[in-house]
């Protein structure tokens, strides 16, 4: 961690109302609280590697890290999204504990207004995938690369993907899920950091960030090409195995 993004941390540990810190291991541990979660993995490293004592943001729950992360980004205006007409932020939505997380691109008309991630035709299709496995919606958790809808539903521009992926890797390391599946083209290649198409990376498990990352055909593409459900069933079956391993 560089001193920008160590002022930035306590900045941000400050906002949340940490009132300060120790080093002694057992001031993480609360009584009756099993599941410690801290918010990032710089965190971490920051706790491992430094020798500052430093407020560290320590968390009861998944819920509440998320929602650490949720104020973090505040009414955000980091990028030109928010200049270009997108109404709300999409943060993501669906269970913090989660062991199936999915990742799609960025939010169309429906979730601008709604406020929450595929709600329009794709986003019903995601739910009938999901419920194939026999999960609910309820059960994983669903957000997206970018968490403004890009004007006329274009594609998010890379100084887009660079100022927002960031949370994005604050949620995953939040919920810590077993299985990511990406979405569509573009959250494949900006979660894996790769120019392959969706056709060359499905069918493949990469190890990322903790998870199996599987990726996939976007819902929406499914809608426009119904004879790929097929290719999508079977990646959703390795899902399924993953899940029970
Ligand atoms: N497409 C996406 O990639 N994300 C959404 O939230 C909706 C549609």
């Amino acid at each position: 961690m560089n001193r920008d993004q160590l002022t930035e941390h306590l900045k941000f540990a400050a906002e949340l109302g940490v009132a300060g810190m120790s080093r002694d291991p057992e001031w993480r541990i609360r009584p009756g609280d099993s599941s410690q979660v801290s918010a990032a993995p710089d965190q971490q490293t920051f706790q491992e590697n430094t020798a500052v004592s430093t407020p560290v943001p320590v968390f009861r729950s998944a819920d509440e890290a998320l929602v650490a992360v949720r104020t973090e980004i505040g009414d955000c205006t980091r990028c030109k999204l928010h200049t270009l007409g997108r109404r709300q932020i999409v943060f993501g939505v669906g269970n913090p504990d989660a062991d199936l997380m999915f990742v799609g691109e960025a939010p169309g008309a429906d979730e601008d207004v709604q406020g929450i991630p595929f709600v329009g035709r794709a986003g019903q299709l995601l739910t009938k995938i999901i419920e194939a496995i026999d999960l609910k919606r309820e059960d994983v958790y669903i957000a997206n690369v970018i968490k403004c809808r890009p004007p006329g539903n274009r594609n998010p521009e890379q100084d887009e993907v660079e100022t927002c992926e960031p949370f994005l890797f604050q949620q995953i390391d939040v919920i810590k899920p077993k299985v990511i599946v990406a979405l569509g083209t573009f959250a494949a290649r900006a979660l894996l950091r790769t120019l392959d198409p969706i056709s060359r990376l499905r069918g493949r498990v990469f190890d990322y960030r903790g998870a199996k990352l599987i990726p996939t055909f976007h819902p929406a593409y499914l809608l426009r090409n119904p004879s790929s459900k097929r290719e999508v069933w079977e990646d959703m079956k390795l899902v399924r195995r993953l899940l029970q391993s």
